[in-house]
């Protein structure tokens, strides 16, 4: 498989905990110059130390990505520091108090449609002018198995999971003889401080999260990393608007 990303420039966001960070690793890892983009500043910096202290280029840039002002700054601090954009992974996303539909507010609805649908949105929006006027590049969002089937007592969080996958579809067709390749990531549940706040209180909850998985387990933030990284590459040239799952075979069933 071919993975020559040396020199290249790649935006995470979300890149302070979990998913994004292991993934803005693995890039940093692979020769790729990080811009890391979350919220929570301290330990956005942080995921840059770590970077660094592996021997490699990161900068942080503070970003709500639920706001057009702070996700074009974000863009517009990637051009001005490493003069180029190849790769963005659209991870930043918040989860949702577990209850039936009829229970949800107003507030978390916009919330988390905020975060998880405009926030992809506009980061792609922002994007995708850059890599058009470089003459190529590669997306992928965050997405989950919750935007492919039901997620009982998540039902905004599964829409918005399901947005997430019809804004990467339809941006693939878009620009694909652009050169610009849209994919999505499915995680199952991943062991992040997003699973530990939503299962760890009751571990039988926990228990549940691992049995839905074939494999027996949660997954682990490498592995929806090294998924990112693949449809980054050179490898995955002919794989366009595609949601993959990393979920221990979940939807298999
Ligand atoms: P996490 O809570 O561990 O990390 C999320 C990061 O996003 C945090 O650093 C947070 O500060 C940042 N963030 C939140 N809102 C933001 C905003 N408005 N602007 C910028 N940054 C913001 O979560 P995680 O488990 O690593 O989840 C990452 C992504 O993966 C999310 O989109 C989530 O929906 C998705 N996902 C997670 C799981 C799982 O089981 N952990 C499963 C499927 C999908």
């Amino acid at each position: 498989m071919s993975m020559i990303f040396s020199g290249r420039v790649v935006v995470v966001t979300g890149a302070a905990a979990g998913i994004g960070r292991a993934t803005a690793l693995a890039f940093a890892a692979q020769g790729l110059k990080v811009v890391v983009a979350d919220m929570n500043v301290a330990h956005g910096e942080e995921t840059v130390e770590h970077i660094k202290a592996l021997g490699g280029t990161a900068v942080f840039v503070s970003c709500n990505v639920a706001l057009e002002s702070d996700v074009k700054r974000l863009m517009e601090q990637t051009l001005s520091t490493y003069g180029r954009l190849d790769y963005a992974f659209n991870n930043a996303g918040i989860e949702m108090e577990h209850g039936r539909l009829a229970d949800g507010t107003e507030d978390e609805f916009d919330a988390i449609m905020g975060v998880n649908v405009k926030g992809v949105w506009l980061c792609m929006k922002y994007q995708l002018p850059l890599m058009l006027s470089q003459g190529g590049g590669a997306i992928v969002n965050t997405a989950s198995v919750a935007g492919l089937g039901a997620a009982p007592k998540m039902s905004i969080y599964c829409a918005s999971k399901h947005a997430v996958i019809g804004l990467t579809k339809s941006a693939a067709i878009e620009y694909a003889k652009k050169k610009i390749r849209v994919n999505a990531v499915c995680p199952g549940v991943i062991d992040t401080d997003m699973f530990r706040r939503a299962y760890e209180a009751d571990p039988k909850k926990a228990e549940f999260a691992a049995r839905i998985h074939p494999v027996g387990r949660v997954g682990t933030v490498e592995e929806v990393a090294s998924a990112v990284l693949y449809l980054c590459s050179d490898g995955a040239a002919f794989t366009t608007g595609h949601a993959l799952t990393i979920d221990g075979g979940a939807l298999a069933i």
